[in-house]
C-alpha cells in the first residue's frame, strides 16, 4: 500500500509535535499551535499588564466571543453571526435544550441518545429536573439508522439531541436527512459536533440545523479547558430564551439595569465574563484552518483512517482486537476504535511506546487523527506499534496499574 498524495502535509509545521510521539488524540485534546505562547505571552505582558482594563475594548476582548464564532462559523456552514464562543459544551447543551424547548412550548419530551457522551444525558436530565412536565426518551445510536428515530418521533416530542459523530464508535450520522425528519415531526433538532468541527465540512445554515454545541479543544485546537461554541438559526435569533440569564446577555449591558431584557442575536447565549485568555489560546488553534479546505481535510481524514484500519485488521489475526468503529470511511468520522478485552492495559503499554490514544469504557480503544499535524507515516508506525504489543502481550505487564483517574 502506497501512502496517498497528501495537499495538507505542510499544515504539521504549525504544531508543536513532540519528538518521538504519535499523537492520535487530537479528538480529546488538539495538539498545541507554535503561536500559542507567543500570543498568550503578548496577552499577558501587555494587554493585562499594561493595559489593564482598557484592553476589554482596545484589544477587543468584549467582542472575542463574536469574533471567535466568526472564526468557527465556516468550518460548520454558519453564517458569522450565528456562532458564538462561550462557557463549556456541557453549558451551552443546557442553554440550547431550554431555547429549543422554549419554541415549543407544548410539546414535553426530549430525545437522546442512550449510549451519548454521558454529559449531553445528564444535562437533558437536568434540564427536566427544572421542568416536572417534561421527560427524556433516550434511544440507541444504533438503531438510529434502523428506524428508531420514526419510533419515538410523535407529537410530544419537543426537542431531540444527537451527536454528528459517536465520541466511542465514530460514527457519522446524515445531518441533513436527520434534521429534516426531526423537523418534519414538528420537534427542533440540536446537533453536538464535538468529534466533527474541525475535521469535515459541516453545513449547518444548508441542513437548517436549529441549534448546535461544540467543543474547542478537541480538533480546533483551542487548548485544555477552552471555551465551546454554540450555534443558533438565524430564523430563531429573535426568540432566544434560556434560564442563564447574566448580564452579558442583556440587551444593554452597560445599562446596569434591574430587571433582564434579553439580546437579540446569538450574544442572547451568553451569561457572564469570559475566560479570556483561554479565549487567545483558541484565537491562534483557530489560525491553523485560515485557508485550508475543508474537503480536503475530510478526503485525508478518510484515506488516514482508513490505512489505519486496513492496516491494523490485515494482521490482527486472534490478537482481540475487533473493529469497533464502522468499516465504511464515509460513515466514519477522524478516529477508528477497537474493542480488546484488555483495552486499558493495551492503551498503557502504547503510550509508554510513544502512541497516545485514549481508553474508553468498556473494552474500547481510541484513536483519533487530526489531518492537519497526523501524517500517513504515523498511522503506518502507530498500526505497526499496536500490532507488535497485542501480538507480543507487551500490555500484559500493565493489567495490574490501572490508576489513572483520566483515561
Ligand atoms: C468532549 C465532549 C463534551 C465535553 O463537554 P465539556 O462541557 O467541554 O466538558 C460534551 N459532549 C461531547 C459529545 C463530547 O465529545
Amino acid at each position: 500500500m502506497q501512502n496517498p498524495t497528501d495537499p495538507l502535509a505542510h499544515c504539521r509545521d504549525m504544531f508543536h509535535i513532540p519528538e518521538g510521539v504519535i499523537y492520535l488524540d487530537g479528538n480529546s485534546l488538539g495538539a498545541m499551535v507554535k503561536t500559542a505562547p507567543a500570543r498568550l505571552e503578548k496577552a499577558l505582558k501587555q494587554e493585562w499588564a499594561s493595559d489593564l482594563i482598557t484592553s476589554w475594548n482596545k484589544n477587543g476582548w468584549w467582542q472575542l466571543p463574536l469574533t471567535l464564532g466568526a472564526k468557527i462559523a465556516p468550518l460548520v456552514g454558519a453564517a458569522p453571526d450565528n456562532v458564538v464562543v462561550t462557557d463549556s459544551t456541557s453549558i451551552n447543551i443546557y442553554k440550547a435544550l431550554h431555547a429549543a424547548l422554549a419554541l415549543r412550548p407544548d410539546r414535553s419530551v426530549i430525545v437522546a441518545e442512550r449510549n451519548s457522551f454521558p454529559t449531553d444525558l445528564y444535562m437533558s436530565e437536568g434540564v427536566i429536573s427544572t421542568r416536572p412536565d417534561m421527560q427524556l426518551r433516550t434511544i440507541a445510536e444504533m438503531e438510529l439508522a434502523g428506524g428508531a428515530l420514526d419510533e419515538v418521533l410523535d407529537e410530544n416530542v419537543a426537542v431531540v439531541l444527537l451527536n454528528h459523530v459517536d465520541y466511542r464508535s465514530g460514527s457519522l450520522l446524515d445531518m441533513a436527512a436527520i434534521t429534516k425528519k426531526i423537523q418534519a415531526a414538528g420537534a427542533m433538532a440540536i446537533w453536538d459536533l464535538c468529534h466533527s468541527a474541525g475535521v469535515m465540512p459541516v453545513e449547518l445554515d444548508a441542513a437548517n440545523v436549529d441549534f448546535a454545541i461544540g467543543c474547542s479543544y478537541k480538533y480546533l485546537n483551542g487548548g485544555p479547558g477552552a471555551p465551546a461554541f454554540i450555534y443558533a438559526n438565524k430564523r430563531h435569533h429573535d426568540s432566544i430564551r434560556q434560564p442563564l440569564s447574566g448580564w452579558w446577555g442583556h440587551a444593554e449591558p452597560f445599562a446596569f439595569k434591574q430587571d433582564f431584557e434579553p439580546q437579540t442575536g446569538i450574544r442572547a447565549f451568553l451569561c457572564g465574563t469570559q475566560p479570556i485568555l483561554s479565549m487567545l489560546a483558541l484565537e491562534a488553534g483557530l489560525s491553523a484552518f485560515d485557508g485550508v479546505d475543508m474537503t480536503l481535510v475530510r478526503e485525508k481524514s478518510k484515506a488516514l483512517t482508513s490505512l489505519f484500519a486496513d492496516l491494523v485488521l490485515d494482521k490482527a489475526g486472534q490478537s482481540g482486537l475487533a473493529l469497533f468503529s464502522p468499516r465504511d470511511a464515509e460513515q466514519r468520522g477522524s478516529q477508528v476504535s477497537f474493542s480488546h478485552p484488555n483495552g486499558y492495559a493495551v492503551m498503557q503499554a502504547l503510550i509508554d511506546r510513544g502512541v497516545i490514544g485514549d481508553f474508553r469504557q468498556p473494552d474500547i480503544i481510541r484513536f483519533g487523527f487530526s489531518p492537519l499535524y497526523i501524517s500517513f507515516d504515523d498511522v503506518r508506525n502507530a498500526a505497526q506499534i499496536l500490532l507488535d504489543t497485542v501480538s507480543s502481550g507487551e500490555w500484559r505487564r500493565y493489567v495490574d496499574k490501572e490508576d489513572g483517574s483520566v483515561t
